[in-house]
């Protein structure tokens, strides 16, 4: 097989590949980007952006529900959905193009395939072994995958976004950001929603609090939420899909016209032959140092959703790119700081956080002041009137914003 020489070669054109190239290119290395599908990988085409599109629908038809506060009177609205996906397809097409001409003018070289590890130091795609003096593992996650029967009946992310035909019922296994945000969509445009979730609570990354407001809202806006159930099995009922799943000791069944995997995403190293490259790793996690480093093989790198252990978001992703650069061309040096990040469940309303969470933070033996601000009696939150949460909700430690309430602890170190 033909071989050719690299300083970098990055499998993986996403966000967190592509921040690779910004100092190793500055630098002058010689960089190569790896990637089989779309450039630009989740964020732009199947992630953030497509979804954004659908959520600001979901926003208007909230807009429209509570114009009557403002003494103005809508028709009931009709959303056409396939035009909707027809325009969220439409407004990301360019962004592929727009990434190749990116890379082609920062002098990435950018191969269509999907690498895998021939060696410490090579990567083979078809029909050629490409050697590298570091090599990155930038390739995303994927829909975790689940081990009960039936498992395979479930549609995904990738499909929700695609799919022109709006389903009349909707089950998301799973409680987390993705099926919380496509609840919200789904239900205002009229499907019927039901969430189910194996914790006791939803977005447990989140505060207990904050979340039991956002909790009743999705309820009021008619998503039936189950916590704490263990699904059995999913099989065919007619054109429909049936869920098996228990709860509180007992049995229970639902239909719907699609099931969604919302169980939450996972590196997929299958395909990488890690073996091959001496890189070390348990149970889908890529064992790494505190500079993004392979601890077994000092040549290999990851970054984004491939790293098991820190937040899988673009930006983040892209944090984590830009300091395997300056890692691959200062030695390692850098190292990740993930104490600030911020989040945001993009519902309407939508959660925003920063930082760590009350528990978290009680955790690390944080001594905390708790501050609470409710802000549905302001003038300011009476101007944009929203139902006010059934839910008592007290405190948490990083501000938010929801319903018209915001709240915030200050951490008080010694
Ligand atoms: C529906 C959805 C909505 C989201 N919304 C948000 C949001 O609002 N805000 C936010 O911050 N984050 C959001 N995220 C998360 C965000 O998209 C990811 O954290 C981010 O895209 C990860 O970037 P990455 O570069 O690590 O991986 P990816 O963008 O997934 O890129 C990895 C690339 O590697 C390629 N690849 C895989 N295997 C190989 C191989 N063997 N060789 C070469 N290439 C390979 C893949 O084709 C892919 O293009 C969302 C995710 C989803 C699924």
């Amino acid at each position: 097989m033909p071989t050719r020489n690299f300083d970098v070669v990055i499998l993986g054109g996403g966000n967190a590949g592509m921040g690779v190239t910004v100092a190793t290119r500055e630098a002058g290395l010689k960089v190569a980007i790896i990637e089989p599908d779309l450039l630009g990988g989740t964020c732009p085409n199947r992630g953030c952006m497509p979804k954004k599109v659908l959520v600001a629908a979901a926003h208007t038809l909230d807009e429209i529900e509570r114009a009557k506060a403002h003494h103005i009177t809508v028709g009931k609205p009709s959303l056409d959905w396939a035009a909707l996906i027809d325009r969220e397809k439409a407004m990301i097409a360019g962004i592929p193009g727009s990434l190749a001409n990116a890379m082609t003018r920062r002098g990435v070289e950018v191969i269509r395939d999907r690498g895998r590890f021939a060696g410490q130091n090579a990567v083979a795609v078809d029909g050629e072994t490409l050697e590298a003096k570091h090599i990155v593992i930038a390739i995303g996650s994927k829909p975790r995958r689940l081990p009960f029967s039936g498992a395979e009946l479930m549609i995904t992310s990738d499909d929700v976004l695609s799919e022109r035909t709006l389903p009349a019922s909707v089950v998301f296994v799973g409680g987390g950001v993705i099926a919380l945000e496509f609840s919200h969509v789904y239900a205002r445009a009229g499907t019927q929603v039901t969430i189910l979730e194996v914790l006791p609570r939803l977005l447990t990354n989140m505060d207990a609090d904050a979340v039991a407001q956002l909790h009743s809202e999705t309820e009021r806006i008619g998503v039936a939420i189950h916590t704490g159930v263990e699904i059995q099995r999913i099989e065919r009922a007619g054109d429909r899909l049936r869920v098996i799943y228990e709860e509180a000791g007992s049995e229970h069944a639902i239909e719907a016209d699609r099931v969604v995997n919302g169980a939450g995403r996972i590196a997929d190293l299958g395909g990488l032959d890690l073996p091959a490259g001496q890189v070390a790793s348990e149970r889908e996690r890529i064992a790494l140092d505190a500079h993004l480093r392979s601890t077994s093989n000092t040549a290999v790198f990851a970054c984004g959703d491939a790293v098991a252990s820190s937040p899988q978001l673009s930006p983040i992703a892209t944090y984590e790119g830009r300091i395997v650069g300056r890692n691959i061309v200062d030695g390692p040096k850098h190292t990740p700081d993930y104490a600030n990040v911020p989040a945001c469940v993009f519902t309407v309303p939508a959660l925003a956080s920063v930082g760590l969470t009350q528990t978290a933070a009680e955790e690390q033996g944080i001594e905390l002041r708790i501050e609470v601000n409710d802000m549905h009696n302001w003038l300011s939150g009476r101007l944009m009137p929203r139902p006010r949460p059934g839910r008592k909700c007290w405190s948490t430690n990083r501000p938010i914003a929801l319903s018209g309430r915001t709240s915030w602890a200050t951490p008080v170190r010694n």
